[in-house]
């Protein structure tokens, strides 16, 4: 009896520890549903034949599947058969048998509803009331991270591709100035293949000097680290290669850094600029020579068009002194032969003349005298000083002056040889007519016009007549005496003086020359 009682209390007991247990294990497997359900990744379980026993929501949500369409399905037969993988079906078969599990095993599949995806695969066997065994497959969806992976390598694709291929040599460290990557031509110019010189100090690589002093400078990536800064090399900087070469390079170092603005390194990107040193060399040579040349030209023309004007005065004045018969009585024939030497003469004594205001000019030694001057009074002037040119045309001189006049301020010399320039030059080649002189206050200066009615200027010419020895050749013009210096110098002139000149011609019609000089102010 008494044992009957105890075997019976010892039941009792026992069907409680296994109420116990079962409430456990009932909790446990509630709670492992639970995870299963909540894990974002896809999940399946399957039967040793493959036959989907259960999927949690992320597997539903994924792959925009139900339940119905999922459960007690085969895993090749699922959808439209995109999970009939040769090789995902080997690795699942040997799976139960050799109990291997399938690691991050990557499939890439384009789903019809849902587009490309790039799944990590991972299985493993989970024992299962001892005789059946179960898989559970873990689907990782990594499109996202692969889509990423290949963009970034695209990129380095692409930056490696330029880096390469590019003139400039480019170094780039780390935060420690140690080298990171090195192209081809920062290979060529410090002599270092990359393969060698990736971790090693920058300074060990690229070793900088200053041309004058030879003296070590600080490597840019040490100050670019230390300041943060772009910093690029002084001038003459010259790069010590590892076989012993110096390079004359120009350079600038960038910081690298992330979009947060933390420093991640320093980018150098550096030149050989050996042709251009050489270039800017022969070019600064050849400015000075040039220089020297063209002054030493000025001064032989100015001395010799000096020592040349004072014979030709004396040929001119004792020539005249014949004509008018200081020395007798001179007959037609004479005449006309000292009429000629006399033209010829002055002809010259102008060229030469003409020669020195250019040679001035271009020295740079014209100085400008400015003075206060009424112009109507400087008209008349001009007026007077080329009597002899009218003396000898048939031409009308008509003078149309403004009504009242404000004093201008210039250099009337140099202003006066502008104007017999323009009037010798409208009296040359005006066969008939008159020639024209006006002039009128205009923005802030004084426009003077001489326009006459001879033979003009083609248009293609314009431009040129103000250039040095330019004169225009076209048929009908006849052979007129002149240098061709004469409105190059008048350009010269006035701007010198401030001012402008310009010109307007029809040819057959006549031609219009207007120079415009600011009034200026009184000199102090
Ligand atoms: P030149 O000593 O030959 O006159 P310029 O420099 O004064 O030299 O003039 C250059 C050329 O411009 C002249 O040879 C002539 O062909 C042309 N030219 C200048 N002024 C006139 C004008 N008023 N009418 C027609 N042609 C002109």
């Amino acid at each position: 009896m008494a044992d009957r009682k105890q075997t019976k209390q010892q039941l009792l007991a026992e069907v409680a520890t296994l109420r116990h247990h079962l409430a456990a294990l009932q909790t446990a497997r509630i709670e492992a549903e639970r995870i299963v359900e909540t894990v974002r990744e896809p999940l399946l379980v399957l039967t040793a034949d493959l036959h989907i026993i259960s999927a949690n929501a992320a597997f539903y949500h994924t792959f925009h599947v139900t339940p119905e369409e999922t459960e007690h399905q085969l895993l090749y037969e699922l959808g439209t058969g995109q999970w009939d993988i040769p090789a995902l079906r080997r690795l699942l078969e040997e799976v139960l048998p050799t109990d291997a599990p399938v690691r991050d095993f990557e499939v890439r599949h384009t789903f019809p509803t849902i587009g490309q995806k790039v799944m990590l695969l991972n299985a493993r066997r989970i024992p299962h009331d001892g005789s059946a065994p179960r898989i559970l497959l873990a689907i990782e969806d990594i499109t996202e991270r692969w889509r990423a992976a290949r963009l970034l390598q695209q990129r380095s694709e692409w930056f490696t591709v330029t880096l390469t291929s590019i003139g400039d040599a480019v170094i780039a460290t780390d935060t420690q100035a140690v080298v990171t990557f090195m192209n081809p031509e920062a290979e060529r110019l410090t002599g270092w293949p990359s393969q060698e010189a990736l971790g090693r100090d920058i300074t060990e690589v690229l070793i900088l000097c200053s041309e004058e002093t030879r003296q070590v400078v600080e490597n840019p990536v040490l100050r670019v680290l230390r300041t943060g800064i772009v910093a690029g090399l002084g001038n003459h900087t010259l790069l010590l290669s590892r076989d012993g070469r110096e390079i004359p390079i120009a350079d600038s170092g960038a910081p690298i850094r992330g979009t947060d603005g933390t420093l991640h390194g320093v980018v150098m990107v550096f030149r050989d600029i050996t042709e251009r040193a050489v270039l800017e060399g022969n070019l600064l040579r050849a400015k000075d020579a040039a220089e020297a040349a063209n002054r030493a030209k000025s001064e032989f023309l100015a001395t010799m068009s000096h020592e040349l004007r004072t014979p030709l005065s004396v040929i001119i004045g004792y020539t005249e002194l014949m004509l008018e018969g200081t020395f007798g009585a001179v007959t037609a024939g004479e005449s006309r032969i000292l009429q000629r030497v006399r033209e010829n003469a002055v002809e010259l004594l102008d060229l030469i003349t003409a020669m020195l205001d250019v040679s001035r000019l271009e020295a740079g030694r014209l100085p400008v005298h400015v003075q206060e001057e009424w112009l109507p009074a400087l008209i008349e002037e001009v007026k007077t000083e080329t009597q002899e040119v009218w003396e000898r045309t048939q031409l009308a001189l008509v003078i149309q002056a403004a009504d009242s006049f404000p004093p201008l301020y210039t250099d009337p010399a140099k202003l006066k040889v502008v104007l017999k320039n323009l009037l010798r030059n409208a009296v040359k080649f005006t066969p008939q007519g008159s020639i024209t002189v006006q002039w009128q206050s205009w923005e802030g200066g004084v426009a003077i016009q001489v326009t006459d009615t001879g033979i003009g200027i083609p248009a293609d010419a314009l431009t040129l007549i103000f250039e040095p020895f330019r004169q225009v050749e076209t048929e009908g013009r006849g052979t007129q005496h002149g240098t061709g210096l004469g409105l190059y110098i008048t350009k010269r002139l006035v701007e010198l003086l401030g001012g402008t000149v310009e010109v307007e011609s029809a040819v057959g019609k006549g031609s219009t020359f207007r120079v415009w000089v600011p009034v200026g102010s009184a000199p102090t």
